[in-house]
């Protein structure tokens, strides 16, 4: 008798899981067929249903919805494992017109903190955790550099379009330490992952090359700036020397960590 209760959930568990596919199947043509304004009429009633729906709710009703919808989570998850391949594989298969849009809001919500910009909502406490952990981590304020603003706002600058473009080269020359990381890229193919295993940290090599060794990072800070330029411009052909050694002056000027 108990194995035959435990077929017929089986069953009644397949005929549902079948019937839910078929409505979603059905909806899906529905949805790839209508027009921007069916849709945004669609969400906006959807929109109003629900919160209808949820003003109304009793707190019997609000804990029996979110134990469906975790039920439901949970199906999705076991149904497809979010591995590296099968998210590939459903990006591939997606139409980019059905997926529904998400608008996140505008970032201006600022941590009375520290002035960082959120998403969102303020919490009553008018700090937030994530950017100075509620005020326990003060940090100094950005130096802007009137030269900096040039180049990187000002398109009469001679050097505004260049330094747009090498700028993460600029920024690996004139780089105090090196960056580390256990890179651990996703097996199989797909769109480009960078992924690493523990922790990010900067390599510091000693204040001085060990000898037969060129100076680099931190180390050509202490050197001659015109020849630590020349070294720089050894590493990457792309950049432009004059602005080179602009830069590595101006940083040794404004940046506690590069002043020899
Ligand atoms: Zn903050």
């Amino acid at each position: 008798m108990d194995e035959y209760d435990g077929t017929q959930t089986n069953g009644s568990n397949e005929f549902k899981t079948a019937r839910r596919a078929r409505r979603a199947e059905s909806q899906r043509r529905r949805r790839a067929i209508e027009s921007q304004d069916d849709r945004a009429h669609r969400l906006s009633q959807q929109r109003e249903i629900d919160s209808r729906r949820r003003a109304n709710e009793s707190q019997d009703d609000r804990d029996h919805r979110l134990s469906q919808q975790r039920e439901a989570n949970q199906i999705r998850r076991i149904a497809k494992p979010l591995t590296h391949k099968s998210a590939v594989n459903e990006l591939a298969n997606m139409v980019e017109a059905n997926i529904e849009e998400y608008y996140i809001g505008q970032m201006t919500t600022k941590c009375d903190k520290c002035d960082a910009l959120h998403f969102g909502k303020k919490p009553k406490s008018g700090t937030f955790n994530i950017c100075c952990s509620n005020g326990k981590v003060s940090l100094p304020r950005i130096i802007t550099h009137p030269r900096i603003v040039s180049l990187l706002g000002n398109r009469d600058d001679p050097n505004y379009a260049h330094f747009r473009l090498a700028i993460r080269r600029y920024n690996n020359a004139l780089a105090c330490a090196s960056m580390g990381a256990n890179v651990k890229p996703p097996p199989g193919q797909g769109p480009y992952c960078f992924r690493i295993q523990g922790s990010v940290y900067h390599v510091n090599g000693p204040l001085h090359p060990r000898p037969d060794d060129a100076p680099a990072y931190g180390q050509l800070y202490i050197s001659d700036q015109n020849e630590a330029t020349d070294i720089r411009m050894v590493a990457s052909s792309e950049l432009q020397r004059q602005l080179t050694l602009e830069l590595s002056e101006l940083y040794r000027e404004i940046n506690p960590a590069a002043c020899a």
